[in-house]
């Protein structure tokens, strides 16, 4: 299946270097996303909050990237797939 989604988002730069609930909560996450809609940073579903999903379920914005250093691949919440990272996120993300 072919993602639409991914040509409709205007990455916007990271709002937090962590994830924004744990920081807020004091808990502790596992990997980092960036949701390249409006620049929350949540964590992965390996970790104990899983707010970068829990972002999606609140907002329904679909597009996450790693926001693991060296890492490159997106997410489409929406469509279940794996994009390659927009031009336009690039330089949002970590080396
Ligand atoms: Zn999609
Ligand atoms: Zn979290
Ligand atoms: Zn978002």
């Amino acid at each position: 299946m072919r993602c639409r989604h991914v040509e409709a988002v205007d990455p916007v730069p990271p709002r937090t270097t962590g994830c924004e609930e744990c920081l807020k909560l004091g808990m502790q996450w596992v990997h980092l996303r960036l949701c390249l809609t409006c620049g929350h940073v949540g964590c992965c579903d390996s970790s104990p909050g899983r707010h970068a999903t829990a972002h999606f379920h609140e907002t329904t914005h679909p597009i996450i990237a790693s926001f693991q250093p060296g890492e490159r691949w997106a997410w489409c919440y929406a469509d279940e797939v794996e994009l390659p990272v927009p031009p336009a996120a690039e330089p949002l993300l970590r080396d």
